[in-house]
């Protein structure tokens, strides 16, 4: 296995056609960056910046935020990291926060809508990653975004924080890339929309799959109706996919769903510009890419988005998947 992982880690994923794909690790912290080299990603899909979050007894401090992030991007080497604001609520708690009693917390103060609530934190985290992006390639991402309005919130957020860094004369990179999450179904329904706001996007399937089927990401009496090969799950992706080629925006897909074969087809059909995952799922991912074909993926893809189940789209990929390769 040492052998096979170090003779792939500096192979593109390119498929037999000629198809690059970019694969990306999801991370959330400064220990997982070794995994990153390890298993050949060739940049930085997620960086989860909750992660550190919840490690600590309070908010870090905007200097703290700084030296972190600025040591995340000297230890990714030149590879662009995505970091992700602070993503919080849902299952995930900072214990010096008060979060209000909640029966749906998926669907409650979760994410982008604590981040705006406490903006003082919010603008600490924004000033500290355009700072650290003088420092080597950053993309900034935005989680959970489902409307304009969050989104003009953001904007100005980030302009107003960009203008106070101008006036200090501090440095920080001028062209940095801002994007969003698409992970709630009402965002993709008007994604043009949002688009004009960012540069690029990235999709959440963790959380899409969660709340377009209506199924908690994490509770198993209903696990077996979470699937990412649910026909509906996968007209979405491929439309979100569309409607960013239309609008020359680069589109990412992130999320755990990619380490499976028969989704990974779909999204190399889907010819996204970038794939992330946990970094332990690349090498298998690297080497099923430079097995496929373009074509074939996009033709599985094709008659997959003519169907109407998941047993029918479970069935059709796996035979697909196993008599080719
Ligand atoms: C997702 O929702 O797919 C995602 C990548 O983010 P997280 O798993 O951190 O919610
Ligand atoms: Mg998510």
């Amino acid at each position: 296995i040492r052998l096979r992982l170090s003779a792939l880690r500096d192979l593109p994923a390119v498929t037999l056609d000629g198809a690059h794909v970019r694969l990306g690790a999801n991370i959330g912290l400064l220990s997982d960056i070794p995994h990153v080299r390890e298993y050949g990603a060739d940049h930085i899909g997620l960086y989860r910046t909750e992660f550190p979050f919840l490690l600590r007894k309070s908010f870090p401090t905007e200097e703290e935020q700084v030296e972190l992030y600025t040591r995340m991007l000297q230890k990714a080497e030149g590879r662009t990291v995505t970091i992700r604001t602070f993503d919080v609520g849902g299952d995930k708690f900072l214990s010096y926060l008060d979060y209000p009693k909640e029966d749906n917390p998926f669907l409650g103060w979760r994410s982008i809508r604590i981040s705006l609530e406490l903006e003082e934190e919010f603008r600490k985290q924004i000033r500290a990653i355009l700072r650290a992006s003088a420092h080597g390639p950053v993309h900034l991402l935005f989680p959970m975004i489902s409307g304009v309005e969050e989104i003009r919130k953001v904007t100005a957020l980030v302009d107003a924080e960009k203008q106070a860094l101008d006036e200090k004369g501090i440095e920080y990179d001028r062209q940095i890339a801002t994007g969003i999450m698409i992970e709630v179904p009402g965002a993709a329904a008007i994604l043009s929309r949002l688009l004009k706001y960012v540069d690029f996007v990235s999709i959440g399937t963790n959380d899409l799959i969660q709340y377009l089927l209506a199924v908690d990401r994490n509770n198993k009496k209903v696990g077996n109706l979470y699937n990412a090969l649910h026909p509906s799950v996968i007209v979405t992706i491929a439309e979100i996919v569309n409607v960013c080629r239309q609008h020359q925006k680069p589109v990412s897909i992130c999320g755990e769903s990619a380490s499976k074969q028969e989704c990974l087809l779909l999204y190399v059909g889907m010819a996204a510009d970038r794939i992330s995952m946990t970094p332990s799922s690349i090498p298998a991912a690297k080497q099923f890419i430079r097995a496929i074909r373009y074509e074939d993926a996009r033709y599985a893809l094709d008659a997959v988005l003519e169907m109407e189940d998941v047993e029918s789209i479970n069935d059709f990929l796996s035979h697909f998947i196993q008599k080719r390769f």
